[in-house]
């Protein structure tokens, strides 16, 4: 009797965990790739739909991650290469997107957004694996290259033809890369036929559906200090992104020399740490988060209205926070206090 009630124990067990199960059907996947980490959530699938969904978009991210690098031999280190030495390229056909919608968030946001400026990035020592450890570079290289002012009004695009007709064009796509790679996953679950997940790659995300009867909340890195400053609950589809200067810096004698670049000035933008963006899709959203940050605290608000962008959170380098009030209305803060917020309408 006594083992018998035990495999009632066991059997009871079996059944709570299969309901559990039942309960919460989410799938979570973590891949390297895109040079980042990359979270796959689905909700309310199937299992093995849900793998195969995630491998088919890891393959995906891996296969653009290896046609946009900007250093590593690549489709479009090759384009750069012809457009620098002034030929007419057929743009390849996983590149030709990009370029389409760089010319216009490009145009929309007055070059704030600026792939063409990849020389500079290279000069600050940002394309190439390993962190660059300083000194920041000659400031004269710096100035001969913003002069020449190389911006994606440079280029002629007509059908998938591309030159270029300024030779200090070379196209880097990382500000625009990651949203846009998030699109194209989204794209394919949709397609495989899952309705309920989030394509997280390194804080840019896009979420589509629910997480059950309860929508999905995801949060909002802190740009100082570990963990999550706040949190937002996502409605149907939508993309946030974050630009940050942590993401990618180097410190030379104790000053701070991030990734993203003001093309005006060839140096690091000044003046924010951290700028979030919520739109439609995560490409739009991508370029838009860079472009306020470097369009900065005086004229971030321009720059929204300029891409359409209503919902913009943004700290600046005081560690003060501004946020539109369409934004304002959806943070749930993590920290405690609660940071103060400035509510500012575009
Ligand atoms: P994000 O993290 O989306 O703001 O993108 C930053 C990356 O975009 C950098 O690592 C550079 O590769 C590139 N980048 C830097 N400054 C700019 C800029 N002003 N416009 C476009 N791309 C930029
Ligand atoms: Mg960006």
């Amino acid at each position: 009797m006594r083992r018998f009630g035990g495999y009632i124990a066991i059997m009871l067990a079996l059944l709570l965990s299969a309901c559990a199960k039942r309960e919460e059907p989410l799938y979570q996947q973590q891949l390297l790739t895109f040079g980042t980490l990359v979270e796959i959530s689905i909700w309310g699938a199937d299992k093995s739909l849900a793998q195969h969904a995630s491998s088919q978009v890891g393959a995906d991210l891996q296969q653009m991650h290896n046609d946009w690098h900007a250093w590593h031999d690549s489709p479009l280190v090759r384009m750069n290469r012809a457009l620098a030495a002034g030929e007419s390229v057929t743009v390849p056909v996983s590149i030709l997107p990009l370029v389409q919608k760089s010319i216009t968030l490009s145009r929309a946001s007055e070059g704030m957004f600026n792939p063409a400026i990849g020389r500079l990035i290279k000069l600050w020592g940002f394309e190439q694996d390993d962190l660059p450890i300083g000194p920041p570079p000659d400031l004269k290289a710096i100035d001969t290259l913003t002069k020449q002012r190389p911006g994606m009004n440079d280029l002629i695009l007509d059908g998938s033809q591309l030159r270029s007709t300024n030779p200090a064009v070379q196209l880097d796509f990382g500000a625009i890369a990651k949203g846009y790679g998030v699109d194209l996953a989204i794209a394919r679950l949709r397609e495989l036929g899952v309705q309920n997940a989030i394509i997280n790659a390194g804080g840019n995300l896009r979420a589509i559906g629910k997480h059950g009867d309860r929508p999905w909340r995801i949060g909002i890195r802190n740009p100082r200090g570990a963990g999550v400053l706040a949190s937002i609950e996502t409605r149907g589809d939508e993309s946030i992104l974050t630009s940050g200067d942590y993401e990618r810096f180097f410190e030379y004698q104790g000053k701070r020399y991030h990734h993203i670049i003001d093309p005006r000035s060839g140096c690091p933008a000044t003046g924010v740490i951290s700028v979030t963006v919520i739109a439609d899709d995560a490409a739009t959203a991508d370029a838009a988060s860079t472009a306020l940050f470097v369009a900065g605290p005086q004229r971030w608000r321009e720059t929204a209205k300029k891409l359409g962008i209503t919902q913009v959170m943004l700290v600046d380098d005081k560690g003060r926070m501004v946020a539109t009030p369409a934004m304002a209305a959806r943070l749930r803060f993590e920290v405690d206090p609660p940071p103060k917020v400035t509510v500012t309408p575009l």
